[in-house]
């Protein structure tokens, strides 16, 4: 199962080489088979065999979706309180936790899972997801009936007895792989959070993975993307490495075929985008992510923002003498789409811009769409913005990105892009070097298991399995190359 080498035509580019359902009407979700069509084409197209388990997966999500006789169905086995061998549909069910680019990465990682192991995805949608995202699969929903009978989903947390961690401390699950399904319960929520214990972890084993193909229903709360740990689990890796010929296009194609902002984020989008970036030859996304456990004035952070701009030859250097070089001056223009909290970054690069004239001659703008000042992950119209500017940057053809940050994560996977990613400051100065070149545009699974299952010690995982090595940002992180 090779790559698809075909360049697409304009036709079926829509489609991105046959990634994308052509079931769909397009009216109700423009940015499905219009967002591909705002960036060059992606080098990068799905193996036939991908595309081939996508379409398996939609019809099983559309046999087994909510409102179907299978689901009501699997909703009374849910009742039973009991897991049933051979039921027709088994299910993992999402939870959010953490701002929007945790949760997109941690529903592309629960979706991965789901196809890898037959079950449908349902996502529990919270107020503050309402109107995001498209559904993704034809026919069908993939958000969970209001009336679902297992309540507080977003109150699951480390302690709670549901967890696969804590059922197998209270020999509440046999850990034996031979254990009837009837005996295991109908459902086990699997804690996969940064927090998540040493028992937790074992979901990357192949015994417990034996174990949870028999129990019917999972209840899946997460703030990391754990796809690179599904790469450590022996079962999975054939179907893995068929799907992905090219280990690092996992986040960009799951990417690009779940998430389609709906109509109103999309208006967002595209009146930004013509309005402020289409015009310029090139387009520069920087995402400024200041975390408080590392605080840095801005002063500072854009100091170390030019001084990787000018190491690797990113933004035209300003010519310091203020007078204009008519000779020097040319039709190029860059535009920089600034993405903060804070205004501070764009307003002092737009000075910058105003007041010299670059050595190259090329005319830079400065964008920046919002500047929200806090995270408030609780609002719905909040997180609209926060997606529209994700989109903003994955479209962009250069990005810096800040180390540590799902949000540039999301960015850099749809675009396809590797990033200069900016390195942690310390001591509230700029970091030395200020960034360093992505390997591989994958985003970092940052709390990765170090329990070698099969040895049965500690490992380093990043050492260990082929295609897997440490992140850039996150010196115990893991990401896929
Ligand atoms: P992370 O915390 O950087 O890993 O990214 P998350 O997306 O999980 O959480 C950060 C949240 O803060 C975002 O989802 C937004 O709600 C908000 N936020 C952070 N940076 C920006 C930004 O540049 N623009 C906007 N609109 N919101 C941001």
């Amino acid at each position: 199962h090779q790559e698809n080498s075909r360049t697409p035509n304009k036709q079926t580019d829509k489609f991105i080489g046959g990634l994308l359902s052509p079931s769909f009407d397009e009216e109700s979700c423009l940015s499905r088979y219009r967002s591909a069509l705002f960036r060059k084409d992606s080098p990068h197209l799905p193996s036939s065999y991908l595309i081939e388990r996508l379409r398996k997966y939609e019809e099983l999500h559309k046999k087994c979706g909510p409102n179907t006789p299978l689901y009501h169905k699997s909703i009374i086995q849910l009742n039973l309180g009991q897991s049933i061998e051979l039921m027709d549909c088994n299910y993992l069910v999402w939870t959010p936790f953490n701002g929007l680019g945790n949760r997109m990465l941690t529903i592309a990682s629960a979706f991965l899972y789901a196809v890898l192991t037959n079950r449908v995805l349902l996502i529990h949608q919270t107020v503050d997801m309402v109107d995001l995202f498209c559904e993704p699969f034809p026919d069908s929903t993939w958000i969970l009936p209001p009336d679902f009978p297992i309540k507080n989903l977003t109150k699951l947390y480390q302690g709670s007895e549901t967890s696969y961690g804590n059922m197998l401390k209270n020999k509440r699950i046999k850990d034996d792989v031979s254990v009837p399904s009837n005996s295991l319960p109908a459902y086990v929520y699997l804690h996969l959070e940064h927090d998540y214990q040493h028992l937790d972890k074992f979901f990357f084993c192949e015994k417990d993975q034996v174990i949870l193909q028999k129990i019917n229903w999972l209840l899946l709360q997460s703030d990391i993307y754990f796809v690179p740990g599904l790469f450590l689990v022996p079962q999975f890796e054939d179907e893995l490495r068929w799907m992905f010929p090219a280990k690092e296009t996992v986040f960009h194609h799951l990417g690009r075929y779940l998430f389609h902002p709906t109509n109103t984020v999309w208006g967002m989008i595209t009146r930004y985008h013509t309005a402020y970036l289409a015009g310029s030859d090139e387009r520069i996304g920087i995402q400024v992510r200041v975390f408080s456990r590392n605080p840095i004035s801005a002063e500072n952070y854009l100091k170390q923002i030019l001084m990787c701009s000018q190491q690797e030859n990113l933004l035209p250097e300003i010519n310091m003498n203020r007078t204009l070089n008519p000779t020097k001056s040319t039709m190029k223009s860059k535009a920089v789409l600034i993405t903060s909290l804070y205004p501070e970054y764009s307003e002092k690069l737009k000075s910058m811009y105003y007041e010299h004239t670059t050595v190259t001659g090329e005319t830079v703008s400065v964008n920046q769409p919002t500047h929200e000042v806090q995270q408030q992950t609780e609002r719905q119209f909040h997180n609209q913005k926060a997606l529209a500017e994700m989109y903003l940057l994955s479209y962009c053809d250069v990005l810096i990105t800040t180390g540590w940050s799902t949000f540039g994560y999301i960015g850099q996977g749809l675009a396809g892009l590797k990033p200069w990613i900016l390195l942690t400051p310390r001591d509230q100065k700029p970091a030395d070097p200020p960034c360093t070149r992505a390997v591989s545009m994958e985003p970092c699974f940052q709390v990765p298991p170090t329990y070698d299952c099969r040895a049965k010690k500690n490992a380093d995982l990043g050492a260990l399995v082929r295609h897997v090595t440490h992140c850039e940002d996150v010196e115990q992180g893991i990401k896929l190359v």
